[in-house]
């Protein structure tokens, strides 16, 4: 085995904004890989809601090439990666990819929970690692105290740490050079047979799937025949293009051993590229595969219908186009009987749902009613079958249910010290049992395990008003654990809204349920006629509210005699009234269902 010394592989890694983007631009711009119109900021975030919330979902892959002092030139693959913990999967696949990693430390914020986890994969997968403090253009940019942190908290050497303001464009040139330095080159076999990984595969409407792969032995050119060597079926692809990114679109001869690009095989599915697997020639190729990466699971759920029955099919059509794109989201029908179809949707995290929720409505112009979150459940049967259920409305008869388990997570949250008492207030409130505190200058580290359960319940907002912003969190999973868990009920005027029920440790159910009614309370409007409000486990009410009657008189805005205004004000209730939904006789507006379960600040547990 040799090395090919004119290639550098790595991924840039962080903490979310502490600018692993914005030093993506520089390199790129750095190594003429656009001229300066064609550049535009964050340009790797190319999807709208990338740019608009300033966050990188899909991980992206450029190739560059850096004239070097020594008056070489050389080839750099860089994949810039999601931070957010729920895309932790795109951040691996990136890291198997690759030798080495930038690590990218905001010097004005230090080391975040995600600096943590990413860096942790890093060294999982053997990288080497050049520590680049970024943001010290601003002046509460603390270089010294962060390099030691770095070293107390991490536990890596940074002597060779770099400085640079990737805004200003200060120290890039040292960064392209360290590199070359620093990185290990790649391991090459040019030789043996064809073994690339699947590092990414994503549906364009124009080329159909494209398939982004890392060539570890042998090479791949246009008009090869391809394998997949996890697919049990003989299935093979010619491929019929070969390129990369620089950061356009370019084709090329072929991908050699040490380099990443992508191949296009007229593959019509994206299901039949597992990503994680490893591509071999169809004759001649290795019998071994790579070791690939453990699959994206999802861990929280929610239902999706459309708020007009009528848009189903707009829905259905959305659903798939969409999850050609995102092999990590999973859905399956689902008919309720007061929401009408729609979708049962499997997400990573609670951020990845949010993201799908809003490109649903926005790139597909849906107007939707979305479940409030719930996770996985393993259910012990009385006759000793198991059973996962995503859903409390599928919650069989509770008589035929021996146990019940929920779903653990290990957090850990880095805190600056004077808000720590309220995240292990908040930690202990949400059953969480703690694992270690440890100091960092004047940052706490704690790590808990929570249930999973507790997290999607408003977890996030609590933390952040707690640390007033400045708490960061990172989770993984940890595996399945027998609880005391009850299905919470909602009933309208007596009728059970099944959209509105949830699952809750029996501890927290009655305040809860006391929460949610004392919300719907008020997101219900009045009508002509009382309507209660209860929360029941199984048939024991455990909450109540009382919406009294009330006859809501639109016209009374309207003292003159003006036919016309009258008209307009009725026409405006009546298209606020198709975002209503009718229960029994009770309208409820769609925005009751995800306000509801959002219980908000500190009333869910005093
Ligand atoms: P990412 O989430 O790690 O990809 O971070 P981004 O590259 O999107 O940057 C997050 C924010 O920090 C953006 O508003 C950037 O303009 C800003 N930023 C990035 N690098 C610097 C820097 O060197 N100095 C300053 N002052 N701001 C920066
Ligand atoms: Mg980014």
């Amino acid at each position: 085995m040799t090395t090919n010394n004119k290639i550098r592989n790595f991924s840039i890694i962080a903490h979310i904004d502490h600018g692993k983007s914005t030093l993506s631009d520089r390199l790129i711009q750095e190594c003429e890989g656009l001229t300066d119109r064609e550049m535009k900021e964050q340009l790797l975030d190319n999807m709208d809601i990338e740019r608009e919330r300033g966050i990188t979902i899909k991980a992206q892959s450029v190739r560059l090439n850096y004239n070097a002092k020594d008056g070489e030139t050389y080839e750099f693959n860089f994949i810039d990666t999601p931070g957010h913990v729920d895309f932790a999967y795109e951040v691996n696949r990136a890291l198997a990819a690759c030798e080495g990693s930038l690590l990218v430390v905001d010097a004005s914020q230090g080391v975040e929970a995600q600096t943590l986890a990413n860096v942790y994969h890093a060294m999982d997968n053997d990288h080497e690692i050049i520590p680049v403090l970024n943001k010290v253009d601003l002046p509460a940019a603390d270089v010294d105290r962060v390099k030691r942190q770095i070293e107390d908290v991490i536990g890596i050497d940074t002597s060779n740490a770099l400085e640079v303001s990737a805004k200003t464009g200060l120290g890039i040139p040292a960064v392209l050079e360290a590199i070359v330095e620093q990185l290990p080159a790649p391991k090459v076999e040019p030789e043996n047979p064809l073994k690339a990984l699947i590092i990414d595969g994503w549906y364009d409407s124009y080329l159909g799937i494209i398939v982004l792969v890392r060539v570890f032995d042998g090479s791949i050119k246009k008009g090869d025949q391809i394998r997949m060597m996890s697919s049990k079926t003989a299935t093979s692809y010619r491929v019929e293009k070969v390129g990369c990114y620089t950061p356009k679109m370019e084709e090329v001869d072929s991908i050699e051993s040490g380099e990443v690009g992508f191949i296009i095989t007229g593959m019509k599915n994206l299901s039949e590229c597992n990503i994680g697997d490893t591509i071999t020639t169809e004759k001649n190729g290795t019998e071994e595969p790579l070791k690939g990466f453990k699959p994206s699971i999802p861990v929280v759920f929610s239902s999706i219908f459309p708020v007009d029955a009528s848009d189903y099919p707009q829905l259905k059509e959305a659903v798939a186009k969409l999850s050609l794109n995102d092999s990590s989201f999973d859905y399956e029908t689902e008919n309720s009987p007061a929401l009408g179809f729609g979708y049962r949707c499997g997400f990573l995290g609670l951020l990845h749902m949010e993201i799908i929720q809003e490109r649903l409505q926005r790139e597909f112009n849906l107007d939707l009613i979305t479940t409030a979150p719930s996770v996985a459940y393993k259910l012990h049967m009385t006759n000793g079958e198991e059973k996962m259920i995503h859903n409390p409305a599928d919650l069989p008869d509770v008589m035929k249910i021996k146990t019940m388990d929920e779903p653990w997570i290990k957090a850990t949250i880095m805190v600056p010290d004077e808000y720590l008492g309220g995240v292990l207030s908040l930690c202990t409130e949400r059953r969480g049992v703690q694992l270690d505190l440890t100091y960092v200058g004047s940052r706490a580290m704690a790590v808990y395990r929570l249930p999973l359960n507790e997290i999607v319940f408003d977890f996030y907002d609590r933390l952040k008003s707690v640390s007033k912003g400045y708490a960061s969190f990172d989770y993984e999973m940890d595996g399945f654990e027998e609880g005391d868990l009850v299905k919470v009920s909602v009933l309208v005027n007596e009728e059970n809204v099944e959209a509105l029920s949830f699952m809750s440790h029996r501890s927290q159910a009655e305040a809860r349920g006391r929460a949610i009614c004392a919300k719907l309370k008020d997101l219900i409007p009045r009508h002509m006629f009382k309507i209660p409000l209860q929360a029941a486990i199984g048939g024991k009410i455990i909450a109540r509210e009382t919406i009294a009657a009330f006859r809501k008189d639109v016209k009374a805005k309207c003292y003159g005699g003006d036919i016309s205004r009258k008209r307009k004000l009725l026409e405006k209730q009546k298209k606020g009234k198709k975002k209503m939904r009718l229960f029994g006789n009770v309208e409820i507006p769609q925005k009751a269902f995800i306000e509801a379960l959002k219980t908000g600040d500190g009333n869910t547990n005093n």
